[in-house]
Parts: structure tokens; sequence; C-alpha cells
């Protein structure tokens, strides 16, 4: 098991991209300092850690890899990037309560504003870290000379099944990050993702990113996307960071 203190920062204009806010000409002053003031509380409150641990691949199926111990993680485009991978990294990265509980006090107190973006400069971290471990955990794989798939999580269109956010909670038993799992396979604090990569010499192509492969990288404000598809934009080297799941 590998803990991991993050050292992230992010911008105003990451949180107007998490509102999914294209602002065809700069905002109102009166909005800018409400995203420059919601970013300093933001940067103070978060406290972006994350977990990991790297498990053999047992076997694999058409829809479903099954770890070493006897977990099983049920996802078609998993199987189909990570099945003959040697093992798989489980992440999960948090970034604690305190911005949760402020995000609450604002709607409490009829901020609904300050609430909002918070909540928004939240899910600009928690992608930005997510997406920070998964490069850091790839470089040290390549280190070793091994390759690593794009980063994939259960709860995105592609991988439906939340209940396997319980297995890989289960693996990686993060309560030191204060990070636990509801009957729902929701995990708690809100900004908190889990990843998964597989790890090996011999993997197939894919996308850049996981949100190639999701039904919303239309819609969703956090996509990394672009204009290309899954098929167009083929990652050949499988170094580049995966994503972070907004939550
Ligand atoms: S960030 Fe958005 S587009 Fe990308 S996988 Fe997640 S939900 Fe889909």
């Amino acid at each position: 098991m590998n803990f991991y203190d993050l050292q992230v920062e992010i911008t105003t204009e990451d949180i107007y991209r998490a509102e999914g806010a294209g602002y065809q000409q700069p905002p109102q002053p009166a909005t800018r300092e409400l995203h420059r003031r919601m970013l300093q509380e933001a940067q103070r409150l978060v406290r972006p850690r994350g977990v990991s641990r790297t498990v053999a691949v047992a076997e694999a199926g058409e829809r479903w890899i099954r770890l070493a111990g006897g977990g099983v993680l049920t996802s078609r485009l998993l199987a189909r990037l990570a099945g003959p991978a040697e093992s798989l990294v489980l992440i999960i990265v948090t970034l604690g309560e305190a911005i949760d509980r402020r995000v609450e006090e604002y709607s409490r107190h009829r901020l609904p504003a300050e609430a909002y973006v918070l909540d928004a400069a939240g899910s600009a971290f928690i992608d930005a870290a997510g997406r920070q471990l998964a490069g850091l955990i790839t470089e040290q794989f390549q280190d070793r000379g091994l390759k690593t798939t794009i980063s994939l999580g259960p709860g995105h269109s592609y991988w439906p099944e939340l209940q396997d956010q319980r297995v890989i909670f289960d693996l990686l038993q993060p309560a030191d990050l204060g990070v636990r799992v509801l009957a729902s396979g929701l995990m708690l604090p809100k900004k908190t993702v889990s990843l998964v990569m597989g790890v090996g010499r011999d993997l197939p192509e894919s996308a850049e990113n996981h949100c190639h492969y999701c039904h919303l990288k239309r819609s969703c404000p956090l996509s990394r996307a672009g204009s290309g598809h899954a098929d167009t934009h083929i990652r050949h080297d499988a170094s580049a960071p995966g994503s972070g799941r907004p939550s």
C-alpha cells in the first residue's frame, strides 16, 4: 500500500470549466471576484491525499477481471483494455471533508452562489488530483519498464456498476484518509474518486483518456474528449496520465 500527499493547483479558469461556463467574453467583475474568493477558500480547505495498491490479475473475461484474492471488477471496457495486464493498480484520491462541510454551510446560510462555486472548485481540484496521482504512478511504473493503461473508474457510463467501488474500497481500506463507502457504493467525502489502471508489458492501444469512451463526453464540463472520438485518438504509448472522475 502506498500513501500520497499531493500538492494540487488549479485556477479560476478550471472552476469555470467545472461549472460548464463557456464564457465568450470575460465574466463580470463580481463573478470574477466570487471565483477568486472561492478559489482561495478551496485552497485552504482541501487536503488532497491518495492511496494505491497493485494487485495481480488472476483471470479476465469479456466483461470482468478477477483479481488475485477474489475481488471481481465488472466493466467491459476495463476488461478490454486491462484484461491482458499482469496487474491492476487501484487508487483512491480524496480532498477530505472540510470542503463538503463548507459547501453545506453556505447552502444552509442561503448563499447558493458561494456553495455552487466552492463545490465546482472542489470538482476541479479532485479532477486535477486524480490525474496528478495517476500520472505519478504511471511514471513510477515506467521507471521499472512497465506500461499502464489509461485510468478508468466505476460510476461512469462505460463502467456503470457502482458496487465495484466497494471492491476497490475493501482492497485499499482508505479509512486513514477519512474515506468511507455507503451501501450504494458511493464514497464520502463527496470529492473522492477511485481509479484503476492496468499494468503490464504488452497492453492494447487505447484513446488518450476515459472521456473518449463516455456517453457524456459532449456534455460533461470536465470532459477531456475534445472533438475527437475513441477510435481517432489512439494512444500508442500508454504513458499519458489518466483522468479523474468528477464527483
Ligand atoms: S469526466 Fe465527464 S466525460 Fe469524462 S468520463 Fe467522467 S463523466 Fe464522462
